[in-house]
């Protein structure tokens, strides 16, 4: 399907003037709309609720939109639960799905009322330790069949190679366990495909888990309270691709529900996911400008964003779509690396890559990159976090995090006499423009 981006150049060239590039920006418009979509698709189970995954777009300006669909929060470590509890989001809420967990963060899990979802069955002795001899009413654990995971169009990932979770004997042991220890409340989870582009994952997994813990009820006497599909519904990041349609996704897994878990007498299960890709991916793109070209072995532009500002592409060489703006319809007739500023000759943001001619100055939209985008940065080469922007469905433009500052960077180091120094030179400068900050 082809993309086109939800900002067009003169908006771009306007929101510039007041907001520098590089930035994030997310549209309003096209998060309620996929947001109402997954609701409506899981309308069907009384329990439903989607966490959304913090550490893909840990913003609260969003996840304060996606709450208004009704969607929790799902996060893996202490900061993120403090920003869930900060919103005003708590108890059943908040799901928090980690793995290699310390103890100071089950316990403040605990504390807020957060279901613990227990990566590991050695889990359960550490977080009774934890709580000075307790556990939580509710409890969730984590289940990994290994083995690899296939489809039919051929995706498939790999389990058996994945830290997370716990193998089948030692997730039937865990409930054994967890019911005599008089848990009230349990829950599985499991998270065995990455980014699928199929409309059969969740129905499958969803079978999966349905028969597994019909088996449990079998072996322990334990009737599962929710059964949690975690995160792996995927996006298309080329044109080639096709999206999922979330609704035959919600339709397939209630099939399953009515095939497996009815007849079974688990008729109250509630489904709960943990899906961030699919909730901002496409909602979101990096917004870069054109400063350098270079003609040497190859053909290069430079911009200015950097795989501190998406990391994807020198991660995993994962591609994302660049539209120049204001030559959508041109002819992609140049070939060219598209690259950041690190020392790192993997900071590049497409390689080989057809475009219309890109001029200087042109601005460059880097698609799908509302989630795992601005999260992912980092702090290498003293290169400084993006700001994120929100194009709200009245078309004005609303900042949601401002960019880093030297003074960000400097502020953890020891020597503070090197910070005021730091901070007098800015002042001295403060006519220039200090990278994206001045
Ligand atoms: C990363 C993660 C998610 C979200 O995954 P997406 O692919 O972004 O949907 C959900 N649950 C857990 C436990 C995760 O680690």
């Amino acid at each position: 399907m082809k993309k086109i981006p939800f900002v067009s150049k003169e908006q771009i060239e306007e929101i510039t003037k007041t907001y520098p590039t590089p930035f994030h920006i997310y549209d309003e418009a096209g998060i309620r709309k996929n947001a109402a979509a997954v609701r409506d698709a899981f309308s069907w189970n009384r329990g439903f609720r989607e966490y959304f995954a913090v550490k893909a777009t840990p913003n609260p300006r969003l996840i304060g939109i996606l709450r208004e669909y009704g969607c929790g929060t799902d996060c893996s470590s202490m900061t993120e639960l403090m920003l869930s509890k900060a919103m005003g989001i708590s108890g059943e809420e908040i799901m928090f799905s980690s793995n290699d967990t310390p103890a100071a963060e089950y316990v403040y899990a605990d504390r807020i009322g957060a279901t613990i979802n227990l990566d590991d069955i050695t889990h359960i002795d550490y977080l009774e330790k934890a709580l000075g001899g307790r556990l939580p009413k509710t409890l969730s654990c984590r289940y990994n069949p290994g083995g690899v995971f296939t489809m039919s169009n051929g995706i498939m990932d790999n389990p058996g190679d994945a830290k997370f979770g716990m193998t089948t004997e030692q997730t039937i042991e865990a409930y054994r366990i967890l019911q005599k220890k008089g848990v009230q409340r349990l829950g599985i989870h499991a998270f065995l495909a990455s980014n699928t582009v199929t409309n059969e994952y969740y129905p499958k997994l969803a079978g999966q888990l349905f028969e597994l813990a019909v088996r449990i009820k079998e072996e322990t006497g334990a009737a599962l309270s929710f059964i949690n599909l975690s995160g792996g519904v995927g996006i298309p990041y080329t044109e080639e691709g096709e999206p999922n349609d979330i609704a035959v996704i919600g339709e397939g897994v209630r099939k399953e529900y009515e095939r497996i878990l009815i007849p079974a007498g688990l008729n109250d299960v509630a489904i709960y996911t943990e899906m961030g890709r699919f909730m901002l991916a496409p909602y979101g793109g990096l917004v870069t400008q054109a400063i350098h070209e270079k003609h040497t072995h190859k053909e290069y532009i430079g911009v200015d964003a950097s795989a501190v500002n998406l990391m994807r592409p020198a991660m995993y060489g994962a591609y994302h779509h660049i539209t120049v703006l204001g030559k959508e319809d041109a002819p992609a007739d140049t070939v060219v690396d598209v690259t950041g500023s690190l020392c790192e000759n993997n900071d590049k943001f497409a390689i080989d890559r057809k475009l219309p001619a890109v001029e200087m100055g042109d601005y460059l939209f880097i698609h799908d990159a509302g989630a795992h985008g601005f999260s992912m940065g980092y702090n290498y080469n003293g290169k400084l976090k993006s700001a994120e922007l929100l194009l709200k469905e009245d078309g004005s433009v609303e900042q949601i995090r401002r960019p880093e500052t030297p003074m960000d960077y400097f502020a953890t180091l020891s020597d503070q006499g090197i910070y005021e120094r730091i901070e007098r030179e800015m002042q001295e400068v403060s006519g220039i423009r200090i990278s994206n900050v001045l």
